[in-house]
């Protein structure tokens, strides 16, 4: 059996007028993703991660953000896609980890939900997926309420 550890970020700029959808939930919020699809930013960390792992590139070669089939196109569809290539490279996903950082709104009380969106797309059980909210601590454009981040890894095995 081989193992591959898979690492992904990501980051949005916070605009008035987008939904903030994370983790496959609409977060209720002031701002949302200035993004060509919805702008799931954990969603795009866990993506890349997964690709990288199994060698399959990046989310910017696959869904190209010229391409306008990705237009405000739902970031979970995509995660479908990926994870249909991962099973195809004959992978599967062991765990994930990941973190979240923003400053507001707080998100912790939305983890179980995103948990139970995410962790069946990736077939795992939820307790092998990890989502962590931090805020930046008012640093920089994440702690100025300007920007988004995630980090996600990945441990595949085949
Ligand atoms: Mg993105």
């Amino acid at each position: 059996m081989v193992f591959k550890v898979g690492l992904g970020f990501d980051s949005h700029r916070l605009v008035a007028g987008r939904p903030l959808i994370i983790g496959g939930i609409n977060i209720p919020a002031s701002a949302g993703c200035l993004a060509h699809s919805d702008g799931d930013v954990l969603v795009h960390a866990l993506m890349d991660a997964l690709l990288g792992a199994a060698g399959l590139g990046d989310i910017g070669q696959k869904f190209p953000e010229t391409d306008p089939a990705y237009k405000n196109i739902s970031s979970l569809e995509l995660l479908q896609t990926v994870m249909v290539e991962i099973k195809a490279s004959g992978l599967v996903v062991l765990n994930a980890d990941s973190i979240v950082i923003l400053e507001k709104p707080r998100l912790a009380s939305f983890i179980p939900q995103m948990k139970d969106r995410l962790s069946p797309l990736l077939a795992l059980n939820p307790s092998s997926l990890g989502i962590k909210a931090k805020t930046a601590e008012g640093l920089g454009e994440v702690g100025a309420g300007r920007a988004v981040e995630a980090w996600a890894t990945v441990l595949l095995a085949g």
